[in-house]
């Protein structure tokens, strides 16, 4: 037995591992309860045959937080993580012929952008530097603190750095200012896609993301992503956290003010004094917690789009296709209308392929290939449920011609040794995420900051939440703020009851 506090966290994904990990190093004792055999949550990896695949994240950005993280735990991400940046960032290919490479060499830049629009570089130099503005402002005064209350986040100091953010204006519109031509306009605003967002809805205080990758770069850890899901789990481990996999929550018990225990599906009920909610927000609102009326509200707000994903393990090489390969549909706006208007698959749609063999060849066995293709699709709608079979192989076939045409590769289809497919169907199945969406609620203006669902319930005093669809968002590196902003929340919370018992107990010891 011991007096130590104890927090149960609901989902291994790498949020709920941070946390865990996080509140153990601060002397809770720590349980986690991972519906899947293994950890990761979208983060998860796919090895067979000697292919080895990260079937979500592929891009390591902004490495200082991920460093933060591991130095909390009282570790070295160096000493855990080999990283290469990988440079070029991307390959972008347009419908007319056109092709870029985003690369962090100045002078490569200036020579390919002046050619598509003389100019064009004075304009790129310009959009790095308020993606550096952006990014700068947001971490410190954003995304990396919690909001107690709406006067925080609307404050007089506030105000005019939501202005300078851009948060009013769409990320489409805001890249017009410095560049006319449309592919050049289209190949600094794609990079929302990561996020499940269309730049015609998502703030130009997204003009971060160019910003973080071609000056901050982009990385890939030697032995895939997944690395970073194995190694925050064996410090989570060395620090005392228990994982347990197979058990997924079916209930959440709650009485009064409190969370009580959760039941798992094998009818074994856990205690504990914190609860952490990792698995996806609005899911553990509709499907786990007594009726309420929050899960009607997150129904109906925006939710980013979903991914159709072929994982290809090939048994030939394809050095044409670089580490990242982004292939522009032509109809840059039609295509996004059909993903957020009319949810579906577009019919040019726009895709990306990640061939990490390129820099690591552990990912594929000599002389093959193993390839992650992602097409972006619309999330599932229950008024009008899509034909997934239909869209999958006419999205396959898409693919198949596209890189036929571009790359002059013609044989790949009789060198796919297996396939394995997702669609929004599987992610909400494997990993329980509310519509299909891979990547949790959207992050228009209505739905970040103090506005995004917020890390603690509003009722369930010991009810917290850490993950994509709470403050302060989606991608690795916001999980694993978020992670420290909810370990923080629930250290002041608990201080202060420390303080209001002592304080209690002395009064009742002063009437004594
Ligand atoms: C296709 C794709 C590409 C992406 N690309 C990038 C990228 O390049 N770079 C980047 O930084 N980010 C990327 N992301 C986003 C990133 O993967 C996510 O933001 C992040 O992994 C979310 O972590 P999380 O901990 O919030 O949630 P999750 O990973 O969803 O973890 C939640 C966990 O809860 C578990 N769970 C659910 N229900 C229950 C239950 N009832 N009981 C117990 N456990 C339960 C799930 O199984 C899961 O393990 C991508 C995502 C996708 C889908």
């Amino acid at each position: 037995m011991t007096d130590k506090p104890t927090a149960l966290v609901i989902g291994a994904g790498i949020g709920g591992i941070a946390t865990a990990a996080r509140l153990a190093k601060k002397g809770f004792r720590v349980t986690v309860l991972e519906k899947n055999d293994k950890p990761g949550g979208r983060a998860n990896q796919i090895v067979q045959d000697g292919h080895r695949f990260d079937i979500g994240p592929t891009l390591f950005l902004m490495p200082e937080v991920f460093e933060e993280t591991y130095t909390a735990l009282g570790e070295r991400m160096a000493d855990h993580l080999d990283l290469k940046r990988i440079d070029p960032t991307y390959k972008v290919h347009f419908d007319d012929g056109l092709r870029l490479e985003l690369t962090a060499n100045i002078g490569s830049m200036e020579t390919q952008l002046d050619r598509v629009e003389p100019g064009a570089f004075g304009g790129f130099l310009r959009y790095i530097a308020e993606g550096n503005k952006h990014y700068k402002v947001s971490l410190e005064k954003f995304v990396g603190r919690n909001f107690r209350n709406i006067f925080e986040y609307f404050s007089l100091a506030n105000l005019p750095l939501l202005f300078q953010l851009k948060t009013l204006i769409s990320h489409y519109n805001n890249v017009g200012s410095f560049f006319k031509d449309e592919r050049l306009k289209a190949a600094f605003t794609f990079q929302n896609m990561y996020l499940g967002l269309s730049p015609y809805d998502a703030p130009a205080t997204f003009s971060l993301l160019q910003y973080t990758e071609l000056a901050e770069g982009i990385w890939y850890p030697i032995g895939g992503m997944y690395r970073v899901i194995e190694t925050l789990t064996a410090i989570a481990e060395k620090l005392g956290v228990t994982f347990v996999y197979n058990a997924p929550v079916k209930a959440i018990q709650a009485a009064g003010s409190r969370v009580e225990s959760v039941e798992t599906q094998d009818g074994r009920v856990w205690q504990a004094d914190t609860f952490v909610g990792n698995a996806d927000l609005p899911y553990i609102y509709k499907e786990l917690l007594p009726s309420n009326k929050e899960s009607a509200k997150l129904e109906k707000k925006a939710f980013t789009c979903s991914t159709i994903m072929f994982y290809w393990g090939v048994d030939k090489a394809y050095p044409q296709i670089a580490h990242h390969n982004v292939f522009l549909a032509g109809k840059y706006k039609d295509s996004f209308d059909s993903i957020f208007k009319d949810r579906t698959l577009p019919e040019k749609p726009s895709f990306y392929i990640h061939a990490p063999a390129r820099t690591d060849p552990s990912a594929a066995p000599e002389g093959q290939d193993t390839l992650y293709v992602l097409v972006p699709v619309g999330h599932m709608d229950e008024n009008n449920p899509q034909d997934w079979h239909a869209l999958v192989e006419r999205a396959r076939s898409f693919v198949i011609e596209r890189i036929g045409v571009e790359m002059g590769i013609t044989d790949l289809r009789e060198h796919i040794k297996f396939e394995i497919v997702k669609t929004p169907l599987t992610w909400k199945e494997e990993f329980n995420l509310e519509k299909g969406s891979a990547f949790g609620l959207s992050h228009n203006f209505m739905q970040v900051g103090y506005l995004r669902p917020k890390n603690r319930h509003s009722q369930f005093k010991n009810l917290y939440f850490a993950g994509a669809s709470t403050h302060p968002g989606t991608g690795l590196p916001i999980v694993l703020l978020s992670a420290r902003l909810t370990t923080e929340r629930i250290l002041e919370e608990m201080s202060t009851i420390v303080v209001q018992n002592m304080i209690k107990a002395n009064a009742e010891s002063a009437h004594a």
